[in-house]
C-alpha cells in the first residue's frame, strides 16, 4: 500500500545520507530516493583529506559507500530513481513525489538534498567534443590522457585538485584562468605552483574547441586585450563551478536567480513540510562536512515538525 511516509529524502550526497541516518535513528522510517547514480559529487573525487575522522584521508566513493551503509543499517530504504516532480497539497501540506518510472510516494515531510552539477562553458563547439576531449571530471576521464597534454579551466579548489590529479598522469597540464589570481585555498595553490608539470595561463578564456574526431586544440582569448591564440591540447577539464539540481522544484519552491533553493533558518523552504539541505541551498561553503551538517539540521527540524502536526 502506498501509505503516507513520515519523511522522504531526495538526493544521496553527504546531506541526503546524513538526513537519512538521523531520521532512521529517530524511527521515522525514511525513504531516500538517490538518483540513478547514488553518492553525489564525492563519487567524482579522489582523495578527501578534509572530512574529519579520517587522518589518512579517504576516497570519495568509499566515504559515500560508508555513509550509505550507515543509513541502511538503521533501516533507511533506498530507491535508485530520479525524482521528476513534487506536488504539494496546500490544504494538508503533504507532498506527492513522482519518479522517472512513474512511482509515486506520499510524505508528510520531504528533505531535498539534490546538490549541484558541474557547469559547462556553453560555447557552440563544446557539445561536439563532450566525451571526446572535453570533460568535467578528471577522476573519471583522466586515465585517457596518460602522457598527453591537458588543460584545466578554472581558479577554484576544484581546478587545483583536478590539475594536481592530472599531473600524475599527463605529461603537461595547463590551468587556464580568466583572471590573474586564483580563488582556491592557499594550500592547494601552493601545491599547484610547486608542481613542475603545471603551467598557468592567466587572463584567458576558451573561445573554441577544435579538432577532428577528437579534440586537438583550443582557441584562447585574452581577457585583457582580446588577442586570440591557439593551444594544442588533447583534453580539457572544466572546473568552473556548479549549477544546483532544482529544475524539478522551480515551479514549487522559491529559488534564487542562480536556481538555489531559498531557505529560512538554513533548512526551511517556503512550503511547510519541505526542507532543503546541502549544496542545493549553499553556494557559499559547499563542503562535504557542511552538507552533512545541513542534512543533520534538516533531519532534526523534520522530527520537530512531525511532532508539531501530530
Ligand atoms: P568555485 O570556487 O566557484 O570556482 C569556480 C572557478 O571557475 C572560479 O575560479 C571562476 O573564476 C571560474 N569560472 C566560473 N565560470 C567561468 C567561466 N564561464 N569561464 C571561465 N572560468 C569560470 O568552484 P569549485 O572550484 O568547484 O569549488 C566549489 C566549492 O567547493 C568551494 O567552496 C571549494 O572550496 C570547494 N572545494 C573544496 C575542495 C577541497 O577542499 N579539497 C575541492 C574542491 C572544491 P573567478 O575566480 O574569476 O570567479
Amino acid at each position: 500500500m502506498n501509505r503516507i511516509r513520515n519523511v522522504i529524502i531526495i538526493g544521496s550526497g553527504p546531506a541526503g545520507y546524513t538526513a537519512a541516518l538521523y531520521t532512521a535513528r529517530a524511527n521515522l522510517e525514511p525513504i531516500l530516493i538517490s538518483g540513478r547514480i547514488s553518492g553525489g559529487q564525492l563519487m567524482l573525487t579522489s582523495e578527501v583529506e578534509n572530512f574529519p575522522g579520517f587522518p589518512e584521508g579517504i576516497l570519495g566513493p568509499q566515504l559515500m559507500d560508508n555513509m550509505r551503509k550507515q543509513a541502511e543499517r538503521f533501516g533507511c530504504q533506498i530507491i535508485e530513481e530520479n525524482v521528476i516532480k513534487i506536488e504539494y497539497d496546500e490544504t494538508t501540506k503533504t507532498q506527492k513525489i513522482i519518479t522517472d518510472t512513474n512511482q509515486t510516494f506520499f510524505a508528510k515531510t520531504t528533505i531535498i538534498a539534490t546538490g549541484a552539477s558541474a557547469r559547462w562553458l556553453e560555447i557552440p563547439s563544446e557539445e561536439k567534443y563532450k566525451g571526446r576531449g572535453v570533460s568535467t571530471c578528471a577522476t573519471c576521464d583522466g586515465a585517457f590522457y596518460r602522457n598527453k597534454t591537458v588543460a584545466v579551466v578554472g581558479g577554484g579548489d576544484s581546478a587545483m585538485e583536478e590539475a594536481l590529479f592530472l599531473s600524475k598522469l599527463a605529461q603537461k597540464v595547463y590551468i587556464i584562468h580568466r583572471r590573474d589570481a586564483f580563488r582556491a585555498s592557499k594550500i592547494m595553490q601552493d601545491r599547484v605552483f610547486k608542481n613542475p608539470k603545471i603551467e598557468i595561463i592567466w587572463n584567458n578564456t576558451i573561445k573554441e574547441f577544435r579538432g577532428d574526431q577528437v579534440l586537438r586544440s583550443v582557441v584562447l582569448e585574452s581577457t585583457v586585450d582580446n588577442t586570440q591564440t591557439e593551444l594544442a591540447v588533447d583534453g580539457v577539464f572544466l572546473a568552473i563551478g556548479h549549477i544546483p539540481n532544482t529544475e524539478f522544484v522551480r515551479d514549487l519552491l522559491e529559488t534564487d536567480e542562480q536556481g538555489y533553493i531559498v531557505t529560512q533558518n538554513e533548512v526551511f523552504t517556503n512550503k511547510p513540510g519541505i526542507f532543503a539541505a546541502g549544496d542545493v541551498v549553499d553556494h557559499r561553503y559547499r563542503q562535504a562536512i557542511t552538507a552533512a551538517g545541513s542534512g543533520c539540521k534538516a533531519a532534526l527540524e523534520v522530527e520537530k515538525y512531525l511532532i508539531s502536526i501530530e
